[in-house]
């Protein structure tokens, strides 16, 4: 037996895994709509939508506590899971939060993280409902849990995008990348300089991006005052890229996004240069943005052509025509959810 070839890992990546260890679940509730592959969980539950989501954050994996201060996390940590259930369209109410502690943290550290955890109940309207508590050997784990409603007609998935909707996106992206980039800078320069104070002056807006994102509750109103349903919806927390390709396998569809269309805040620029990235690379390939990413029909274009906050940036095409980006200079590249560099082509 131990010449047995174990498959690694690292072989299906995130979502393969995920794909290979819930293959075959076969749903046995009329109750379960929707399982596993969405942003949430929708369950019927009589004249509402129940909408469930759960995310797992560890230290060292997805938050370093050297520059992230606890309450930023607890109130990033509530908001990452209220924005999974926005991106279904439905209205956040409940959070269950679990954590397991190592023994450097002391009871007011914990304090400060319940303090961000619970500014972000108060600013969300979310009830705080339950959880778990234990020990843990390698650090801070952090689990949230979010349950939302949503009316039985407006829930939004990622697979129901059609051929011709147009395709948006908020507010803008690639700063909350920035953001970690100069986090990270920084990190290095006090490490290796003694005593040498972080340079963050002036960069407010990426670092709020990265450690004090918000979710996108105020799209999910103004959507419902102008009455628009969209037609599929995800929101970005792994970059454009991925999430559009998400969108189109899910929906089994294709799209065209244009470059010039893609909403990048003059401050991510800035910061990408100095970094000498492509603030485009930051937009498509940047995480963390929670921004919403979604389809209208074409039909709703009148609504949201003139809403500041939503950029209509493509149109969805039909599978055969493949997932394009049309650079500014009019060049159309395969769009690729990660290590797609087109200056490094030139
Ligand atoms: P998101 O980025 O929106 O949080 P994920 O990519 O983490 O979504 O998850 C995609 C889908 O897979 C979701 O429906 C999620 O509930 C499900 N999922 C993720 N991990 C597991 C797991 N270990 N077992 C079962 N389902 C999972
Ligand atoms: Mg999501």
């Amino acid at each position: 037996m131990t010449d047995k070839k174990y498959k690694e890992i690292a072989e299906l990546g995130e979502f393969g895994l995920i794909d290979h260890l819930t293959e075959g679940i076969k749903l046995k509730h009329k109750s379960t709509i929707h399982g596993v592959g969405d942003d949430a969980a929708v369950l019927n539950y009589g004249n509402k939508m129940l909408v469930v989501t759960t995310d797992l954050l560890l230290e060292g994996i997805h938050f370093n506590l050297i520059y992230t201060p606890l309450k930023h996390l607890g109130y990033k940590a509530v908001v990452v899971n209220l924005s999974d259930v926005y991106s279904m369209n439905a209205i956040p109410k409940q959070i269950t939060v679990s954590i397991g502690v190592s023994g450097k943290f002391a009871v007011d550290h914990l304090d400060e993280l319940y303090e961000g955890i619970k500014l972000a109940c108060e600013v969300y309207n979310v009830d705080l409902v339950g959880g778990d508590t234990s020990s843990s050997l390698t650090g801070l784990v952090i689990s949230i849990t979010a349950l939302g409603e949503a009316t039985k007609n407006k829930f939004t998935l990622r697979s129901t995008a059609k051929k011709n909707d147009i395709i948006c996106v908020t507010g803008n992206l690639g700063a909350a990348y920035m953001g970690l980039q100069l986090l990270e800078r920084e990190k290095e320069v006090f490490k290796s300089t003694k005593g040498a104070q972080p340079n963050l002056e002036g960069y407010d807006y990426i670092l709020q991006r990265q450690l004090k994102p918000e979710a996108r509750k105020d799209i999910i109103e103004l959507l419902n005052d102008i009455n628009v349903i969209p037609t599929s919806m995800i929101d970005i927390s792994d970059g454009l890229s991925s999430e559009m390709l998400h969108i189109c396998k899910n929906s089994d569809v294709g799209c065209k996004i244009f470059q010039n269309k893609i909403p990048i805040d003059l401050n991510t620029e800035k910061m990408a240069r100095e970094f000498n990235i492509e603030p485009l690379i930051a937009a498509l390939n940047g995480g963390e943005d929670y921004e919403l990413l979604f389809t209208v029909n074409v039909t709703d274009f009148e609504k949201i052509k003139n809403q500041p906050l939503i950029h209509p940036i493509g149109h969805i095409i039909s599978k055969e025509n493949g997932t394009v980006f049309i650079t500014e200079s009019g060049h159309s590249i395969e769009l690729q959810a990660q290590g797609w560099n087109p200056l490094k082509k030139k």
